[in-house]
Formats: C-alpha cells, structure tokens, sequence
C-alpha cells in the first residue's frame, strides 16, 4: 500500500484564486441536465383530462406513492410504472435498501413534448419528487432515462444549506450511474467513458474560492462529483478495497441521514461515513476542497484505474494499479445497510482510523 499511497501523492495541483458567483439559494434539488425551458412551462398543472391514477410502488425499504398531473400520455400507466421501478431499483441496490419508507412521485405530462424533463425533490414529509414527462415520449426514452434515478438519489442525503449545495448534487451525479450499473441497467465501460468525458467539467476554474464558495453549475455537480470520485477511489486504497463511499453513504441513511433532515451540519454528516469506512477520508477531503481551488489530475487518475477512451471506445487495463478499485465500485454490494448510531461517539478526527494526510488524496 505505500507505494500507491505515494502514487496518490502525484495527482494533486493546488491553485487558489479570487471572485465568487453566488446563485440564489435553492430549496430544492434539480437535476443536472440543461433544460427546454418552454417544455417545462408547459407542464400540465390545469387541464380538465384527467390523469392516470395514483398508484403506490413498493422496493425495497420503502414505497413511492406515484400520482399524474392531468393530462395524456401516449404510453400506457404500466410503462411509467416500470420507468418509476427502474430507477428505484438502481437506487435500492446502491444503498441496499430505498432510502425513504414513504417518498411521493408527481408525473407531470408536458404537452406536445417528448423525453423526460428536469425533476425536482423535496425534503418535506419523507420526500417528494416532481418530474415533468412530454406528452409523446417514448418507451426507449423512459428506458435509457437517468434522470429519476437522480432525483432518488437526493433523498439519501440530509438538506444542506446552499454553500454544501455541490455535495448533494455531485453525489447524485456520481452515484446515479454507478447504481444503475451495480442494478444491471447500464455497463461499466459506459459510465467509465462518460465520466472520463465529463468530469473534467468539475475542475476549478479561473476564480475558484473551493466548493463551498462557488457555486457555478460546474462546480455544484461536478465539482462535487470529482469529490466523491476522490473520496471513493482513496476509501479503497486505504482500507485495500474492502470499504468504499457506498458503506459511507450507507452509514449516514442508516443513521437517518436523509433529505428530510434539515439540521445536519456537512461535517456531523461526512463524520458518520468516515466511521463507517473506519478513515476520516471524507472530512479530510472536505477540508481540503472546501475554500481553495483543488485541481485534480485526471489523466493520471484514469491510467491508475486502467481506464482509457479512444474515439468514443473504452479500453480497461485490469493490471493498473487502481483497476481493482474501479472494478469494486460498480460491483454490486448485499443489501444489508450498514448501522451506525446517529449519535456520534466524541471521538475526534484524530482518533480515527490509518487517517492519511491530504496529499496521498487524489
Ligand atoms: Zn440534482
């Protein structure tokens, strides 16, 4: 292990820089994709055709009270319902059970339109996620969707205030692929392609004050990805594959972590995965990329997982030195979530765990 520990030592530049972009605070989680404006204003919210009927699915750990705005759809209730399902099921097997016991789902048809549009998710009495759906969209369309699975992805994690805006929506952006995977929906070559693509997206840009104080699009979902990509990949080197940032998360649903929790500080939270992984890995990282701009090497990132893109194909080298962690992280786990009191224990960061200093991060 030191040997890789002094590999990861090479991934880091730092570079801090000035000038802030502040958004409004949101009180809501919204998916990542650009959206078609005039599609969502269209989102029928008062017609006089009636919807489909509301109807409760249950996964595992939880059920999904499903209701229709009124308005038509070319496909039949039952397709939605397996759309609905899909996306439950990745998010159950990523955190071996669904995260909320009772969440609302609001379909919204979206007239003259096609595909699934942004969603939105509450916190507010178990979880509630509106997603808006054009009218004509189609079965294939339903099937590839990665969108629902990440607004359910929200609902695994406490409501942070807008400066911790990035670690909500950077873990749906990298758990969402990853569950759908881990649930046979997806092949790891097309989340590994993907992420080679775009988490570059996350890196910090002229201006940067770190995570916590830029809160450009980039950064919130990206930015926030590339963490998790870090704190995964440095989980695995640490405890030599046996825990990554699946048995975190797991830890803080389990703790009652949820989106309907409000008063989580960032640090309690990240304080309930770490014990769970045994390192202080994730709120070391945080204190790390927080205020300064953290670059990360990427390429050199990608060659350690044994992972490269060549005109869209995807080639792994299962000899690199990190392949064994790329490969655990897209395995599916049990379904047992892991338990850990909420009520932290006292003990400090320095009492925890082979703590590594920053600089072995990548
Ligand atoms: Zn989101």
């Amino acid at each position: 292990m030191g040997a890789l520990r002094r590999a990861w030592k090479a991934v880091l530049v730092v570079s801090a820089v000035c000038a802030i972009i502040f958004s409004t605070r949101q009180s809501f989680r919204a998916s990542v994709p650009s959206l078609s404006a005039s599609a969502t204003s269209r989102a029928s919210t008062d017609t006089c055709k009636p919807g489909l009927i509301p109807v409760t699915i249950r996964v595992p750990g939880g059920a999904i009270h499903v209701s229709f705005a009124p308005g038509p759809f070319d496909l039949r209730e039952e397709e939605m319902l397996t759309w609905v399902r899909r996306a439950a099921t990745a998010v159950s097997t990523y955190y071996g059970s669904f995260p909320a016991a009772h969440t609302r789902l609001r379909i919204v048809p979206v007239e003259g339109e096609e595909g699934v549009f942004h969603g939105t998710t509450f916190g507010e009495r178990g979880g509630f996620t509106r997603i808006p759906v054009g009218e004509h969209t189609i079965a294939g369309e339903l099937e590839s969707d990665w969108i629902l699975t990440h607004e359910f992805v929200h609902l695994a994690f406490p409501d942070m205030p807008k400066r911790n805006h990035w670690i909500e929506e950077g873990l749906a952006t990298y758990v969402e692929p990853i569950a759908r995977v881990q649930a046979g929906q997806l092949k790891p070559a097309r989340i590994w392609r993907d992420m080679v693509r775009d988490m570059p997206k996350g890196e910090p840009d002229v201006g940067d004050r770190g995570l916590d104080n830029t809160h450009t699009w980039a950064r919130t979902y990206w930015g926030g990805a590339l963490y998790c990509l870090r704190a995964d990949l440095t989980i695995r080197q640490l405890t030599d594959n046996r825990k990554g940032l699946q048995d975190a998360l797991r830890a803080i649903v389990a703790a009652g972590g949820t989106l309907d929790k409000q008063n989580w500080p960032l640090e309690r939270t990240l304080r309930i995965g770490d014990q769970a992984t045994g390192t202080t890995v994730l709120e070391q990282l945080y204190a790390e990329m927080k205020d300064e701009a953290v670059q990360v090497d990427l390429p050199y990132v990608w060659k350690q997982m044994g992972v490269a893109v060549h005109e869209g194909k995807v080639n792994f080298d299962d000899h690199a030195d990190w392949a064994l962690a790329r490969i655990a992280i897209t395995q599916p786990r049990p379904m047992q979530p892991v338990q850990i009191s909420s009520e932290l224990s006292g003990q400090t960061t320095d009492d925890r765990g082979d703590a590594a200093p920053s600089s072995r991060f990548p």
